[in-house]
């Protein structure tokens, strides 16, 4: 057997896909195998695409109570740094 061994970020460890098709198919693959709807973005790190989880429409709207805030809080004053 010969499995394909993809790329991944540096800065998200994710898989990285080329183009948006390819990314999308993916996430199609995932929800007809798995059940695990993932969404398409393209990573401002290294300009491939990416999958997550979480649509990124909506993880920036109001976070349900039961799932806990990412670990950098955004403090008072203090700009995240851009990489
Ligand atoms: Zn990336």
């Amino acid at each position: 057997m010969h499995y394909f061994t993809p790329k991944r970020c540096t800065e998200s460890n994710k898989i990285m896909y080329h183009d948006k098709a390819t990314a999308q198919r993916a996430a199609d693959q995932s929800f007809i195998e798995r059940g695990t709807e993932l969404w398409v973005y393209r990573c401002e790190y290294c300009g491939t695409w990416h999958l997550t989880h979480r649509d990124p429409r909506t993880s920036y709207r109001a976070v349900p109570l039961n799932q806990e805030l990412k670990p950098h809080s955004r403090k008072k004053g203090y700009k995240p740094r851009r990489r």
